[in-house]
């Protein structure tokens, strides 16, 4: 532990989904703000969590705790175990303490705009501002609850993320995603030179959302891609543009006695389709249906023969499996004593499966109680990368092929990687270059940097040890 730090504050820039191959390499020499703070101190690829998706990991990353501690697989989870109720996972799920509630104990003043998984806002000893998952402005986004007057006495409407990011209107969601980039970083500006703060987190979604809306326009290995079409430097342009912008927020800051942090909770990589996971199963003869709907169909509206299902699957950027277990489900029918050899074999028969031209997806399962330190709430009984997600999980049913290269929720041409991107630059720090963590190793190295214990049971450890 440092004893005689320098560090007074920490600034923590966060920007959802910035990968390491785009900024450490291809953007590198474009973003020079960056690159100047790069070589202030230690930076590389960061491990997300397991899976890569944004709820859980940025709150992984401010607790060090892994997802089955919180009980929060992604956005949706089963709130029980019937067959139907699913709840998307706010701030309320998390039960653990994260790093602002640990420096609120210990009397530090925390700012938080924006962090995911802090909608609904809970008290901290400082201020906070709803992340994407803020329902709507009228909503309570902010603690104290007069900051939202303040939010929009200065800028207007707050810009909670940029709405219908999967759409074909490319112009439109590109001034959508400027408008809210701006002003997350000008709220950032105002609320770091207004508020007496020790620790400053702000996160903008919008790497996320241009990542997912026009890979296909700047990545030559996705199959829709044209060389020289208008978006082809939209990616680009935005890295750009933020680095203009973390340039700006870092004039406002003493570098003497300040931290400061920018961070990603996963990278992004080409999408090649979906796997239409229902249609295979059924398929497989693990699912049956009452009726074969004749063009997709959400899951939730077709009906399930459950006396014939042993399992189902869930959409999203990766596949969720829940088997239909005697005891546990309302009408289970794999045994408890044949759940293992289940779980195998279906591992078995995922992890064998080819893509649309007949070669292996390299797809890869993991069951929650081998990877977790502990499994809480409803969890699945395997998670499923498809093609190690080259591809996602289609929830659908009732498609032509069990491939599809069609989104089921709109136009989205990139899927997460496993990898985010940090860069920790701080006064007095004898370790610089590259060097790979994890994202759980941040909250114990912050806390290091302010001066406190870490926590026993963080799963991380201090990268400056
Ligand atoms: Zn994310």
């Amino acid at each position: 532990m440092q004893t005689d730090s320098k560090i007074k504050k920490v600034l923590v820039i966060g920007l959802d989904c910035a990968d390491p191959h785009l900024m450490f390499t291809r953007y590198y020499d474009q973003l020079p703000n960056i690159k100047k703070l790069t070589e202030r101190g230690l930076f590389g690829p960061m491990e997300s969590s397991m899976p890569p998706i944004t709820v859980p990991a940025w709150s992984c990353m401010a607790a060090s705790k892994d997802p089955g501690q919180f009980g929060v697989y992604g956005f949706r989870n089963r709130a029980d175990w019937s067959y139907d109720k699913l709840t998307i996972a706010t701030s309320l799920a998390i039960k653990e303490p994260r790093i602002w509630d640990i420096l609120s104990s210990a009397g530090k003043k925390s700012f938080t705009l924006g962090v995911p998984g802090t909608f609904p806002p809970k008290p901290i000893r400082g201020w906070s501002i709803g992340c994407f998952l803020t329902p709507s402005i009228d909503s309570n986004y902010t603690y104290p609850p007069e900051l939202k007057d303040d939010i929009a006495k200065n800028f207007g409407e707050y810009h909670i993320d940029a709405k219908g990011f999967r759409t074909d209107k490319k112009d439109w969601l590109l001034k959508e995603i400027y408008t809210m980039t701006e002003q997350r970083f000008d709220m950032a500006a105002h609320y770091m030179q207004k508020c007496d703060w020790d620790f400053f987190w702000m996160v903008d979604m919008s790497v996320d959302r241009i990542h997912h809306a026009f890979w296909q326009f700047a990545d030559p290995n996705h199959h829709r891609y044209v060389k020289g079409n208008p978006y082809e430097n939209a990616i680009v342009d935005l890295y750009k543009y933020i680095d203009g912008k973390i340039g700006e927020l870092l004039n406002l800051v003493d570098l003497d006695e300040t931290a400061i942090w920018l961070v990603s909770d996963h990278g992004a990589k080409c999408m090649k389709g979906g796997v239409c996971f229902n249609d295979w199963l059924i398929r497989e003869g693990y699912l049956t249906l009452t009726t074969q709907p004749t063009q997709p169909t959400r899951f939730a509206d077709v009906q399930i023969d459950w006396s014939k299902t042993r399992a189902w699957g869930e959409g999203g950027y990766y596949g969720r499996c829940f088997f239909n277990v005697q005891g546990r489900e309302p009408n289970g029918q794999v045994s408890q004593k044949d759940y293992d050899k289940f779980a195998d074999e279906l591992t078995e028969r995922l992890t064998s499966m080819v893509d649309h031209e007949g070669k292996p997806m390299g797809t890869k399962v993991y069951r929650p109680n081998k990877i977790y330190r502990k499994v809480n709430g409803t969890p699945p009984d395997l998670i499923v990368l498809f093609g190690n997600l080259d591809w996602r999980s289609v929830g659908t049913v009732g498609n032509p092929t069990h491939f599809t290269f069609e989104n089921d929720t709109g136009p989205d041409d990139a899927n997460h990687n496993f990898h985010g991107i940090y860069v920790c630059a701080a006064p007095g720090m004898s370790k610089t270059g590259r060097q790979e963590i994890t994202l759980y190793d941040f909250a114990p190295t912050v806390l290091t940097q302010m001066g406190l214990p870490v926590p026993s049971d963080m799963i991380g450890k201090n990268i400056l040890d």
